[in-house]
């Protein structure tokens, strides 16, 4: 337990809670969890599905057959793959469950697990937790963000069985092309890795981008499986529900992990997860409008504050750089002092995250505004 890494928003929450105790009202931009609702008929069909009584039994371990084949037809439709919903189709309680119980089903103590350099959290969690080791992949600009597995010594791929990847990438915003997936696909291969990649940001892109599945790529299934989360795409957070995808023996693995520790997804949440994944999708038109208009407000206030970032194609996140003399955390917190407005520092996300933070854009947009403004004036 001594050897998870410290909390970094504990200090910040620690401030926070100081300020609102003085009655100051401090904006956060800190968190990446969706604050409009859930679409109407996702929650009707959920109202419904809540009064069968079968839902009220434990859930079949792997999904409900319904869900794992509306996950199949979703990665159908959006993506063009086919993948079999009895042998290449999982449920999830979201998919930082299925990363965590990604641990114990392939990683032995002293195993290593490559990882993102500036990444979401629990992919480093998830192996302190099995006493398996991190490899923190090389994550600049210069490379676009793109995690730079090649540059793995030797030694650390001789002990290495699992590598994970996200594009669109939380917190980088950061995309990936094709060609990229095809590399990663052929080093797994050479080196033996189960490839992960985390798609949960596969339905937020901008200016008509639109993210791919690295299933899509010849081969990938060899050796990858992929996770999806309704939880950015449909704003279903609380609701904890996401799918892997993908290679049936790494598919079968995990499955035989979580039947020891967990009983599935609610039911009643699987029903109303195939009501979102193949009922209407204007929602997500809607949502990338919200955030697109978000992100064009952030980057348009950004020069002002000082502050340079890349626009984002994808995600609900800007991730800019602090001007120099500062780490993230000493100008994280010096938002929260001076302005009251909190941010991510980009190292609570992986050593590469250093000199950068991370602005969240799901926050209603007359906070979002006051935000800025109030950056504005403090700096
Ligand atoms: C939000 C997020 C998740 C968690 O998704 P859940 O399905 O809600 O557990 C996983 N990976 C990344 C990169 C995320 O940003």
């Amino acid at each position: 337990m001594a050897d998870l890494p410290p909390y970094l928003f504990a200090e910040i929450d620690r401030k926070k809670e100081a300020k609102q105790a003085q009655g100051i009202d401090v904006i956060s931009l800190g968190i990446g969890d969706p604050d409009t609702p859930t679409p109407g008929h996702i929650v009707d069909a959920m109202a419904a599905a809540i009064r069968n009584p079968k839902n009220h039994q434990y859930p079949a371990y792997a999904g409900s057959k319904a869900y794992r084949q509306a996950a199949a037809t979703w990665m159908k439709r959006r993506f063009g793959v086919d993948v079999d919903p009895d042998t290449e189709t999982l449920a999830l309680i979201g998919s930082k469950e299925g990363i965590a119980h990604l641990f114990p089903a392939f990683v032995d103590p002293g195993d290593v697990t490559l990882v993102p350099g500036c990444g979401y959290p629990v992919y480093h969690a998830g192996g302190v937790l099995v006493g398996g080791k991190t490899h923190w992949m090389p994550m600049t600009a210069d490379n676009g963000f793109l995690a730079d597995f090649e540059s793995t010594p030797d030694d650390v791929l001789a002990r290495a069985k699992m590598m994970f990847l996200s594009y669109p990438n939380n917190p980088t915003s950061a995309v990936a092309d094709v060609d990229y997936f095809d590399r990663a696909i052929a080093f797994a291969r050479e080196h033996d890795l189960l490839l992960v990649h985390d798609n949960a940001y596969s339905e937020i892109g901008f200016d008509g981008y639109r993210a791919p599945s690295i299933l899509e790529r010849p081969g990938a299934k060899d050796v990858a499986i992929e996770l999806f989360s309704l939880s950015k795409a449909y704003n279903m957070t609380g609701w904890r529900v996401a799918f892997a995808v993908g290679n049936a023996q790494a598919i079968k693995t995990l499955a035989t992990v979580k039947s020891n520790i967990d009983s599935g997804v609610f039911t009643a949440i699987q029903d109303a997860a195939i009501e979102a994944l193949l009922g209407p999708q204007d929602s997500i038109v809607e949502l990338n409008r919200l955030y697109q208009r978000r992100r064009d407000l952030v980057m348009s206030a950004l020069g002002s504050i000082g502050l340079e970032a890349e626009t984002p194609k994808a995600t609900i996140y800007v991730w800019a750089k602090v001007p120099s003399g500062y780490s993230s955390a000493d100008y994280a917190a010096k938002l929260l002092d001076e302005a009251n407005v909190i941010v991510a520092a980009g190292t609570a996300y992986g050593p590469y995250g250093e000199g950068y933070i991370r602005i969240s854009l799901t926050t209603p947009d007359d906070r979002l505004e006051a935000a800025i403004e109030r950056i504005k004036n403090a700096l």
